[in-house]
């Protein structure tokens, strides 16, 4: 193990860039070939992708293989159905308690940080929002911690928060609440680890952040929850819309879909999400160690246990180093490591794409930093 992490020492890349963006961020240069490409001539048919029309052959066979390979790759149950989606994340907080209230008269909210925070603003606009773990970003709820009134017509929680970088290890299941199905916001997290699909009654995540870029959502949802919200729901906001036309419901987003497409080829060629969760691992064990070794300078309100493993955010001591630690950082390659505006400090998000050598490219930066300011 040692010896396998000097050798890599002597790999770190002087010129290479690295994107530590939240979102948009990194594709792999495989799949940006690739598109490149394909741009001018798809699939050798002589026509670019971005002329493909949805009524074609062509893009039926894309949007099958892109589902398919959805479903392999998260051994989606026979009992769901994945769906793609308009709107981003954000119009799924409105679609979540459009589609899943049914009859009830609440829902319940886990509150990690920013993200979940929205989506429960935005519910409540039409019910009653039960809140049984609210934190500032600091970490995810113990199950002992949290009570879910039977009642609810969903329990809503955001897998991974990608301003504080706070992830839920498991999903948040009782006996307590085994009727209440799980609603999550996977935005950050999707298809960076196996997901216990069966565990949720509905799971989306936009995919501009581990699956492709943005404008398409793609959503897995169990059946008997599809068809809920009703003949009067906007046609578009209704889960139902897609589920019948087979994600077809107007013109989809083709191009994103194809994206995604590829995305789904090159983590398969890549060892699947097992192997995606591996190297993620990896990746943010570096970056928190360089954390822990070096208390006086990075410093993290994150919970250890609670630790994302998508983005790493920590502050240096004033707001003054963290402006100089991303501009000596940009200068040494690594770009877009400044914090959420809102919340200030440092966030180094290692997506699927990010390469381990760019995450030790930046704890190799970080303790250098560290050294030169002597503290
Ligand atoms: C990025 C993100 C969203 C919002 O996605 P949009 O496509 O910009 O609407 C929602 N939730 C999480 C966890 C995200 O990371």
């Amino acid at each position: 193990m040692t010896s396998c992490k000097a050798n890599r020492r002597h790999r770190i890349n002087m010129t290479a860039r690295y994107n530590f963006s939240a979102g948009p961020s990194m594709l792999p240069k495989e799949v940006l070939e690739q598109i490149h490409r394909e741009v001018l001539d798809y699939n050798s048919t002589g026509s670019s992708i971005l002329e493909l029309g949805h009524r074609t052959q062509a893009f039926s066979d894309l949007r099958d293989e892109c589902k398919e390979r959805i479903r392999s790759l998260l051994n989606v149950p026979d009992n769901y159905d994945v769906i793609f989606c308009h709107g981003g994340g954000r119009m799924q907080f409105a679609m979540t308690p459009l589609n899943l209230l049914g009859a009830a008269s609440k829902a319940s909210y886990i509150v990690t940080g920013t993200w979940s925070d929205m989506a429960k603003l935005e519910a409540e606009k039409f019910v009653h929002v039960d809140v049984p773990f609210r934190s500032r970003g600091e970490r995810t709820p113990r199950i002992e911690e949290l009570e879910v009134p039977e009642d609810s017509a969903y329990l809503y929680h955001c897998d991974n928060e990608t301003i504080h970088g706070v992830e839920f290890s498991a999903a948040p299941v009782s006996d307590a609440w085994k009727n209440v199905p799980l609603a999550a916001d996977f935005s950050s997290s999707f298809m960076s680890r196996p997901i216990e699909v069966s565990s949720y009654g509905l799971i989306w995540a936009a995919a501009q952040k581990n699956f492709g870029i943005p404008g398409l959502t793609i959503a897995i949802i169990r059946r008997d929850l599809e068809k809920l919200a009703g003949m009067n729901m906007p046609y578009l906001l209704n889960y139902d819309s897609y589920v019948r036309n087979d994600s077809v419901a107007n013109t989809p987003p083709i191009f994103q879909i194809y994206v995604s497409t590829l995305m789904a080829r090159w983590i398969e060629r890549k060892g699947g999400v097992e192997a995606m969760d591996e190297a993620a691992r990896e990746r943010s064990r570096m970056i928190y160690e360089l954390i822990d070794e070096n208390p006086k300078l990075y410093s993290s309100v994150v919970d250890p246990g609670s630790r994302s493993r998508m983005n790493v955010v920590f502050r240096l001591p004033s707001s003054e180093m963290d402006a100089f630690f991303v501009r000596e950082a940009a200068a040494f390659g690594l770009d877009n490591l400044a914090g959420h505006h809102s919340i200030g400090g440092i966030r180094a998000s290692l997506y699927n794409a990010m390469p381990v050598e760019g995450a030790e490219k930046l704890a190799e930066f970080m303790k250098e930093f560290a050294l030169r300011h002597r503290l």
